[in-house]
Formats: structure tokens, C-alpha cells, sequence
């Protein structure tokens, strides 16, 4: 990673804890982590919808630095869809990161990059950050496509962004047969990838955007692998699902200076 970029650690819980679990998580990752850990690092949590106003309350009350996250969002801010959950809410509720784009919302639900893109509008059009999740599918990266999906998906995420816009979001690359199956790709193939994206960056929107947006990289990573993908130039941060879900081994993963050897 770049000295000029702060670091982002960001855990996504997906579909687990319930709102007691919720709180016992954050209270305990709270108590683990320490002043310099957030000084250097900035750490966000994203736990299920119905979590949110407790922990909401949770960081207001401890005063914690910890962000709030959310794992998706309509692109709406009201209207006729029943069950979906609108971005107006999620900044009302204090929420500061919104991961948009997951693979598993593009696969499982259908969300297009057309969709991806409006959703990054609606995020920023009320002060908050989008995650914007880009990657590649077992079959895409065996075709040798790995770098024309990542780019397409880029530009047509950031198609309609200024470069201010755009310095403020994170984008993260995570490889889909990386993702929850205990399959990394190498650090150096990630820095590959993320290096290729900056590049896009650069040529969709501007070279001080691509040299200020903050890149993650996500797909099983672990508390032992966080170091070797953070020593990489491109790689900023890092976007943990399974391994965030419990709070010591997410700790030691924000923690990636002290376990780096
Ligand atoms: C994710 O959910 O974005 C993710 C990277 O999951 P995991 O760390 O479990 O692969």
C-alpha cells in the first residue's frame, strides 16, 4: 500500500448475527483493538440491516472509532419496493460505507453494472461512501478475461463520477472463486489485478483519482495472509467476510503490522 492512502479494513459479516450477536461481536473487537490500531488503520463493520440501529447506538454510546457499514442498498430513496431498504435510511442511521456490487448480489440476485453504477450515485448523493465491489468468476479468469472484467465493470461503475467523486470511494477487487471457499489469490496476482484497475481509473475518470481512490482486496483472507496482500503498492486494504465474523481473528487482521512475520 501507499503511504499517501489510509489503510481500510472492512468486515462484512453477510447474513450472520442477530442483533445480541451483533453487539457481543463489536464489543469484543472494541476491547481488542487500540488507539494506534485506528490511527493507522480505518475500520469498517458491516453487519445485517436489522443490526444497524444497535450498533449504531453501541459506537455513539462507547464512543467508538469504529464505522458503521451496510452491505447493500436500493438505489432509491423511497418508493414502491417492497423489502428493499433505502440509502436515505442507512445515512440517517449514521452509516458511513456501503458495499455495493457484491458478487453475491450480482450473482444471486441479478444486480447488473448499470444497477451497481446507480446505486454508487445514490450513496454518494447522500454523503456516504460506497465499497464497489469488482471481480472475476473461476471460468473468467481460466479464459485469460480476468483484467477485461475487472475494467469493464470499472467503467461503467465510474462512468457518471467526477474525480472528486471518485477519490472519496473504495473500490474493492475480489476475485469470486476466492470468496468464501478458502482460496486466495496469490498477493502478487491481487497486486496485478488492483494495479490494472488504478490504470482504469486513470483513463476513465483522472490520474489524481486513480492515484487517491482506495483499492481493497477480498477472498478469504485470513489473519496470517493480511500482511503479504498489504505489502503490496496498489493493495490499500482489505474486505473480509468469513474471517470477520470472529472478533479476535479479525482484530489480528486490522492488527496485520504486528503478526506481518
Ligand atoms: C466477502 O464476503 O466479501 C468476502 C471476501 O468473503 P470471505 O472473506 O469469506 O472470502
Amino acid at each position: 500500500m501507499s503511504g499517501e492512502r489510509t489503510p481500510i479494513v472492512s468486515g462484512n459479516w453477510k447474513m450472520n448475527n442477530n442483533h445480541f450477536e451483533a453487539i457481543q461481536c463489536v464489543q469484543k473487537l472494541a476491547y481488542l483493538l487500540q488507539k494506534e490500531d485506528f490511527e493507522a488503520v480505518e475500520v469498517t463493520v458491516h453487519p445485517p440491516f436489522t443490526d444497524l440501529r444497535s450498533i449504531q447506538t453501541l459506537i455513539d454510546a462507547d464512543q467508538l472509532r469504529l464505522k458503521l457499514g451496510a452491505q447493500n442498498c436500493h438505489a432509491e430513496e423511497k418508493g414502491a419496493f417492497t423489502g428493499e431498504v433505502s440509502p436515505a435510511f442507512l445515512a440517517k442511521l449514521g452509516v458511513q460505507y456501503v458495499i455495493v456490487g457484491h458478487s453475491e448480489r450480482r450473482e444471486l440476485f441479478g444486480e447488473t453494472d448499470e444497477f451497481v453504477a446507480r446505486k454508487i450515485v445514490a450513496v454518494q448523493r447522500l454523503g456516504m461512501n460506497p465499497i464497489v465491489c469488482v471481480g472475476e468468476t473461476l471460468a473468467e479468469r481460466e479464459a485469460g478475461v480476468t483484467l477485461d472484467k475487472v475494467r469493464g465493470q470499472v467503467q461503467v461503475a465510474l462512468a457518471k463520477r467526477t474525480s472528486e467523486q471518485v477519490k472519496s470511494l473504495v473500490i474493492a477487487y475480489e476475485p469470486i472463486w476466492a470468496i468464501g471457499t478458502g482460496k486466495n489469490a496469490t498477493a502478487s496476482d491481487a497486486q496485478e489485478v488492483v494495479a490494472a484497475i488504478r490504470e482504469e481509473v486513470a483513463s476513465v475518470v483522472s490520474r489524481p483519482a486513480a492515484q487517491a481512490v482506495r483499492i481493497q482486496y477480498g477472498g478469504s483472507v485470513k489473519a496470517g495472509t493480511a500482511a503479504e496482500f498489504m505489502r503490496q503498492p496498489d493493495i490499500d486494504g482489505l474486505l473480509v467476510g468469513g474471517a470477520s465474523l470472529d472478533p479476535t481473528e479479525f482484530a489480528r487482521i486490522v492488527q496485520y503490522r504486528r503478526h506481518a512475520y
